[in-house]
């Protein structure tokens, strides 16, 4: 609480927007260091059991700085449609969210007992395929882990599609709206 007159700690530290650029920087070195996003995805969460707050969104979402800086160049804020806010979006973005887990881990399982061939390429929203990163170091593990990396690699570049699109439509933390990790945690912080 700000009551004393002392400014409030600032929110987002500055600059972490760095990591989520080099996340996917990495991805063209080897396509291996998708697996991160596990990282990306437990560290909210390890945070939270710690301290009991949302630190990761207050204070350490590289993400959201992303979206902060990529939306900080709009004026005039345009307020978020009912969607986002009467927790439709929500809902569908935890459905999104839960079923991309899931078909990532049963395809990275069906892969490894051999009953599918791995898809080797990224692939937005689920259903459109791209292309191959160029790699610049071979990549030599099992195919399971090849399909997996890109697998998350593709997750978290749709995700952060969206959430640079939101920020310039309607404002920098539109995506924190309807963010199932943001949604996920919320559900453990409000009981
Ligand atoms: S709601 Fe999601 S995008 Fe926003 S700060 Fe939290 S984890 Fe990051």
């Amino acid at each position: 609480m700000a009551s004393d007159g002392k400014r409030r700690k600032p929110g987002l530290v500055p600059n972490l927007y760095a990591i989520t650029l080099l996340y996917f920087a990495l991805g063209f070195v080897s396509i291996h260091f998708g697996m991160l996003a596990l990282a990306c995805m437990s560290i909210p969460f390890i945070l939270l059991s710690a301290s009991g707050k949302k630190l990761w969104c207050h204070h350490y979402c590289p993400r959201s700085s992303l979206t902060t800086r990529t939306g900080s160049k709009r004026k005039n804020w345009r307020p978020l449609p009912k969607s986002f806010t009467d927790g439709f979006l929500r809902k569908m973005m935890l459905w999104y969210f839960g079923m991309n887990l899931l078909f990532i881990a049963g395809s990275t399982i069906q892969v490894a007992m051999g009953r599918m061939s791995p898809m080797p390429y990224v692939r937005l929203f689920i259903a459109v395929p791209l292309w191959p990163l160029p790699q610049l170091l071979e990549n030599t593990g099992p195919a399971w882990l090849l399909h997996l990396s890109y697998r998350l690699y593709s997750m978290m570049l749709s995700s952060t599609i969206l959430g640079i699109a939101f920020s310039r439509i309607w404002r920098p933390r539109a995506w924190c709206a309807v963010c199932p990790v943001g949604t996920l945690l919320n559900k453990h912080t409000h009981p």
